[in-house]
């Protein structure tokens, strides 16, 4: 058996470990931000019963642009935004972490560099990486809001041709105004032009209305979606990209043929349908993250603001300690890269008493 160390692999792979929370058997899950209520039946039901021609066909490659798929949620977008888009200003792919990707070879690359403002979603550096793109990272500011004279002198200095706003922010929960979008958006084509990317994961949980309606007069501001988290279909792989027709066919160039299998569409196509009795959840959500963050603040947890389905706490001495101790009473949390802090997801009123149980009394 030969070592990783051992291959002729690109060298700056070379020890580096894969990206991805532990998965550990615990009762408790509450480490990776999914939706914790399953699909109901009848939505189940419906799927199955509608497969039957889409399986016969597996024999057939699929819709190589899911056109349909598109037009279904640029329509899914106007009822939630109101935002009229066609199907030529959305993009879909295997979650929003391949469009992430389809952006960076596209606008990235060797030579090419990406900013994002930390601690922020992780896989943005890391596709950076993989696509051989440079990474800048400027830190947020004390209360993890983006620190914007900072950021704009940062752009100003590294001219990236990407810029990450992750809104609400993982792992913090932090939302962000339209204001400091606009502002970043100017300060990114001063020095550019630049793309900038919305990574909208987790609108579905934040009390403002979406950003959507800045692409309208913005051709480089693109927004990237997920039918993960609020729709809770992370099991699917579904992501998609609202922005200019032409930054869509720029996706086209980097995307492999075929990339969106039948079942994939056929199954997100049925659910776009029934996209208001997903989103039943997220009020039930919202309501228990709010406990959450009550409940952890009275047992004496710093608690930062959360506009998303979970919640970033702390501080601790030792945050590794406290982690093992958690997953030691059965709740898994995450163990995120912000020193002195852990991340807890929303789960079901029973799953986030047992994961409250487990921080009291107060760990250090
Ligand atoms: N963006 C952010 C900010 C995320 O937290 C996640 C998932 N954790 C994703 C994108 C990717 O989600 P998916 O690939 O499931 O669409």
């Amino acid at each position: 058996m030969v070592s990783i160390e051992d291959l002729p692999i690109r060298p700056e792979l070379k020890g580096l470990t894969a990206y991805g929370a532990p998965r550990i058997d615990v009762p408790v899950r509450l480490n990776t931000n999914e939706n914790p209520y399953p699909l109901p039946d009848v939505l189940v039901d419906r799927i199955v019963a509608g497969l039957g021609p889409v399986l016969r066909d597996l024999n057939r490659y699929p819709d190589r642009d899911a056109v349909a798929l598109r037009a279904a949620l640029a329509k899914h977008l106007e009822d939630g935004t109101g935002c009229s888009l066609s199907d030529r200003q959305i993009w879909a792919a295997n979650g929003s972490n391949e469009i992430i990707q389809q952006l960076l070879q596209a606008f990235g690359g060797p030579g090419r560099v990406a900013l994002g403002f930390e601690p922020s979603y992780a896989v943005h550096r890391e596709i950076a990486r993989s696509t051989g793109t440079g990474w800048v990272a400027v830190p947020r500011a004390e209360d993890f809001t983006i620190a914007l004279d900072a950021s704009r002198a940062a752009i100003a200095r590294h001219r990236p041709q990407v810029v990450f706003v992750t809104a609400p922010n993982n792992p913090t929960g932090t939302g962000v105004s339209a204001d400091a979008v606009v502002a970043l958006y100017e300060a990114a084509q001063a020095a550019g032009p630049a793309l900038v990317v919305l990574d909208e994961a987790y609108v579905e949980f934040q009390s403002a209305p979406s950003l959507l309606p800045l692409i309208a007069d913005r051709p480089l501001l693109v927004v990237v979606r997920t039918l993960s988290k609020g729709l809770g279909l992370a099991g699917l792989r579904l992501g998609y990209l609202a922005g200019d027709a032409a930054i869509v066919d720029a996706l086209r160039l980097v995307r492999l043929p075929y990339h969106l299998s039948a079942p994939t569409q056929a199954i997100a196509l049925a659910l776009l349908e029934r996209a208001p009795d997903l989103l039943g959840n997220v009020g039930r959500i919202t309501a228990e993250r709010d406990r959450m963050v009550r409940e952890l603040r009275a047992a004496g947890y710093e608690v930062a603001a959360s506009e998303a389905n979970f919640v970033q706490f702390g501080r601790f001495r030792d945050s590794h300690r406290a982690w093992r101790e958690i997953v030691a009473r059965g709740a898994l949390v995450r163990d995120s890269e912000v020193p002195s802090w852990l991340r807890v997801s929303v789960g079901t009123p029973a799953e986030n008493d047992v994961f409250l149980a487990a921080v009291r009394p107060r760990l250090s």
